[in-house]
């Protein structure tokens, strides 16, 4: 049972193009949480040329994860400090990871992950309106090809320890965000703002 003094546990997933960078920031600021994103974080470190970037900044460009093992040092580590509720925006990514939170943090790690669900013809013409720097055509192709390969299975094993809720993502921002509260508010039982 979660500990009601505390914010929520979440995590947002969803493949490039769903709007979960949006979503987490609407959500974050609406619940006021601490919101972490693996990808920011990334590019930040890429950009200011850290040791961290320069291991980094390869898989960024090529569209691929950066392995497990370089991601969970910095998630974990981040959230070792972090008492209270927290978003996770696009970590885990993989089974590996979401097992190691688990293993490292217990079971209150995680209450609930949410899934932006958003067909392929709804993201790709997103995805080139966008234009980040590291958005190249192969790039995007090889992140979604990713989140098929590799986080699909990650979301039957969230589903089956009961902590996935999938949230259509096809609309406005504001249409989302909404859905994603109402999906809050029906699995957690806990007050919206
Ligand atoms: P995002 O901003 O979430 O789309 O992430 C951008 C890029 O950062 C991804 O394409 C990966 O190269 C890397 N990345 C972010 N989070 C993770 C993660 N949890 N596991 C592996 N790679 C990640």
């Amino acid at each position: 049972m979660r500990d009601v003094r505390r914010g929520p546990r979440l995590v947002m997933l969803g493949r490039q193009g769903a709007g979960k960078g949006t979503q987490c920031a609407l959500l974050a600021s609406r619940l006021g949480l601490p919101h972490l994103s693996t990808g920011a974080l990334f590019r930040r470190e890429a950009a200011a040329g850290t040791a961290l970037g320069q291991r980094v900044e390869g898989c960024l460009d090529a569209g691929e994860l950066v392995p497990d093992r370089l991601v969970l040092d910095v998630v974990i580590h981040a959230l070792q400090g972090a008492p209270g509720g927290y978003l996770l925006d696009g970590f885990p990514r993989t089974v590996a990871q979401g097992a190691a939170l688990f293993e490292t943090l217990g079971p209150s790690a995680l209450d609930l992950a949410i899934e932006l669900v958003a067909p392929l013809e709804v993201v790709l013409p997103r995805l080139v309106e966008r234009g980040r720097d590291d958005d190249t055509p192969e790039a995007i192709e090889r992140r979604l090809e990713a989140y098929d390969e590799r986080t699909s299975p990650l979301l039957v094993w969230l589903d089956s320890r009961g902590v996935l809720a999938t949230v259509d993502a096809i609309g406005e921002p504001l249409d989302v965000h909404e859905r994603v509260l109402a999906a809050l508010g029906e699995r957690l039982a806990f007050p919206l703002p």
